[in-house]
C-alpha cells in the first residue's frame, strides 16, 4: 500500500512540541482526550461508539518528514479523514505526541495494552495492516491520572519502560 501524500509544510500546528519531535522514521504514541461520545466505523464493530476519556494509539512514520511530519498531519486541526484515527484527532479535547525513534508501533502498542488497566476498546482499529495486534488503539482508565499535574510525565514513562521490558528479543 503506497505511503499517504505528506501534509503541506505550512499545515497550522495544535502542539508545540512539533518542532521537537523527530525528522526521521519509527513509531509514535498519540495520547488523545476525548470530551464526547464519538461514533467510529470499523470492520469488525460498525457502529460503534468511544466514550469520552483517554486513548493512546500507536503508529509509525516511515515516510518523507519521518515521525515529525506524520504527527504533524495528525494535529492538523483540518484535514479529510482517511484513517480510523483521524475520527479521534479531529474530535479530540487535548492530543499529546510521543516518540520512538526506530521503533515499530506493533511493540510500542504491546507496551500500551500492558499498562494497567489498559483495554481494548475496537477490535481492529488503526490494525487493518497488522497480523499481530489486536488493534493500534488503547483505551486508558480513568484513574490512570493523565489529567492530573505530573500525570503525563509519568505516562511518557510507564511506555518507555514497558517497550523496554517488552522487547527482551532486541538485539
Ligand atoms: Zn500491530
Amino acid at each position: 500500500m503506497p505511503e499517504p501524500a505528506p501534509m503541506p509544510a505550512d499545515t497550522p500546528p495544535r502542539d508545540a512540541a512539533i518542532p521537537r519531535l523527530p525528522i526521521g522514521p519509527g513509531a509514535y504514541v498519540l495520547l488523545i482526550r476525548l470530551g464526547r461520545p464519538i461514533a467510529i466505523a470499523v470492520r469488525t464493530l460498525p457502529g460503534a461508539t468511544l466514550l469520552p476519556g483517554w486513548y493512546a494509539y500507536a503508529g509509525s512514520a516511515r515516510g518523507p518528514g519521518g515521525i515529525a511530519a506524520r504527527v504533524r498531519r495528525h494535529l492538523a486541526a483540518e484535514k479529510t479523514a482517511r484513517w480510523h484515527v483521524d475520527h479521534l484527532t479531529l474530535n479530540a479535547q487535548e492530543i499529546h505526541p510521543l516518540a520512538f525513534p526506530g521503533d515499530s508501533e506493533c511493540r510500542v502498542l504491546r507496551a500500551l495494552a500492558a499498562l494497567p488497566g489498559a483495554t481494548i476498546p475496537l477490535p481492529g482499529f488503526g490494525a487493518s495492516d497488522c497480523t499481530t495486534c489486536p488493534a493500534h488503539l488503547v483505551a486508558l482508565p480513568a484513574e490512570s491520572g493523565l489529567a492530573a499535574e505530573g500525570g503525563l510525565a509519568e505516562f511518557r514513562q510507564a511506555v518507555a519502560g514497558m517497550r523496554q521490558t517488552a522487547a527482551p528479543d532486541r538485539d
